[in-house]
């Protein structure tokens, strides 16, 4: 009886144990299934994540604006590219101060600000620098769901291109103004002067109606060349493209302009070499030829010699240059010579009527052309004009 008991109970136990081994091991593969699902689930769900956080700060990278995040003590938590470009930042400033990190007192007295007054602020601040720059800053805090402030969201918008476009537009109507004023006073001086008793001595009012002659003129040039750069600037002008013979056009050119350089002696060379064209507007290249001609007579020596050159430059463009023999142009004013009403040499400017517009156009023609206009000068040896034009 005992042994078959025994063997029962053996039997029992071990089906007892081969069923809870059983139940256990697959009670631990359900287990071991379940921790894969789960970190299946959280793998995904850590992917999703990356891929949400990526595509945020793919985001905020793509913003033109400069975006930061600060934390509740200041400290950097984010800072977007525009950001780092705006100020140059090259390394990492998380976790610095604003005052370690951009070092703008204003900046940091306006986040400061934000401690008392909760609703959003905005300031325009300047960076000192050789080109200062301007930024409009909004900040604003950043609040947890019960309304306690968390940080602060600063954000960047680059003022600078708009602020130097008032400037030059602010800048310009003052020189017009300024140039325009000039002539006319001097004409209305004449007019008094005449009117004064001056028109009964016929030599003396021929000398004020001379005057007044010459300064009519410098004002319609005036207003000629304003127009012109008005046109140019606002694409008024389509260029009318045709295939020049440049030896022939400057021969002619030439001609046309020996009274003007008679006036002061100039010998006028053209040394353009035959066969040279160019794909260019008529009308616009005159116009660049006679401002450069005209200025090497003016501003070149009395009997000094002006000369046209030409030549087919390796990378394919037609390279020309108007050069003289005159006291050339002082290296700190070559970059400036080709910006509205630049004048190297006021007095004489003022003397020929010059409307220091000349260049200004000559460079707007070259570059509708889409050429490059050049000044290579040392002073005592004259200067050279140089600008490109596409091939005939
Ligand atoms: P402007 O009407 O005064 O001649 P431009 O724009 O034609 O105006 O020229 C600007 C300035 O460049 C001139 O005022 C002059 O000082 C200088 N300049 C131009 N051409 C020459 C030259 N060939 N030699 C010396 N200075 C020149």
């Amino acid at each position: 009886m005992w042994p078959t008991l025994t063997i029962l109970l053996a039997a029992a136990l071990a089906a007892l144990s081969f069923t809870s081994w059983w139940r256990s091991s697959r009670a631990r593969r359900e287990t071991a299934r379940l921790l894969r699902e789960l970190a299946a689930t959280e793998q995904l769900r850590r992917e999703a994540d990356d891929q949400a956080s990526a595509e945020r700060q793919t985001l905020f990278n793509s913003m033109v604006e400069g975006v930061m995040l600060l934390d509740s003590q200041g400290r950097v938590l984010l800072a977007n590219q525009s950001l780092e470009q705006l100020f140059g930042i090259h390394t990492d400033i998380r976790g610095q101060t604003l005052m370690e990190s951009i070092r703008l007192h204003e900046l940091a007295a306006l986040v400061e600000r934000l401690k008392t007054e909760q609703q959003g602020l905005s300031a325009e601040i300047e960076l000192p620098g050789a080109v200062p720059r301007h930024f409009e800053v909004n900040a604003a805090s950043v609040l947890d769901r019960e309304g306690r402030p968390q940080g602060a969201i600063v954000v960047f918008h680059d003022l600078t291109r708009i602020r130097q476009l008032e400037n030059t537009r602010r800048e310009f109507v003052a020189n017009v103004s300024h140039e325009l004023r000039t002539p006319l006073s001097l004409i209305t001086g004449c007019v008094e002067t005449l009117l004064d008793g001056a028109k009964d001595n016929p030599a003396v009012a021929e000398k004020f109606l001379r005057t007044i002659e010459r300064h009519s003129h410098r004002l319609s040039n005036l207003i000629e060349d304003l127009l012109t750069i008005s046109r140019l600037e606002s694409g008024g002008i389509k260029l009318q493209l045709e295939d020049i013979d440049l030896r022939e056009f400057t021969g002619k050119l030439l001609e046309e302009m020996q009274v003007r350089a008679a006036e002061r002696n100039t010998t006028l060379l053209n040394e353009v070499p035959a066969g040279l064209r160019a794909r260019a507007d008529l009308d616009r290249l005159q116009q660049v030829f006679v401002n450069l001609v005209e200025n090497a007579i003016k501003y070149g020596r009395a009997a000094g010699r002006m000369t046209v050159t030409g030549r087919a430059r390796l990378d394919g463009q037609v390279e020309l240059c108007v050069s003289d023999d005159g006291p050339g142009i002082p290296e700190e004013a070559k970059e400036r010579l080709f910006e509205r009403f630049y004048r190297a040499d006021r007095a004489r400017s003022r003397e020929t009527g010059g409307t220091g517009l000349g260049l200004s156009i000559v460079k707007h023609i070259v570059q509708s052309h889409g050429g490059e206009v050049w000044v290579e000068s040392e002073p005592g040896h004259g200067a050279k004009f140089f600008f490109t034009l596409p091939p005939g």
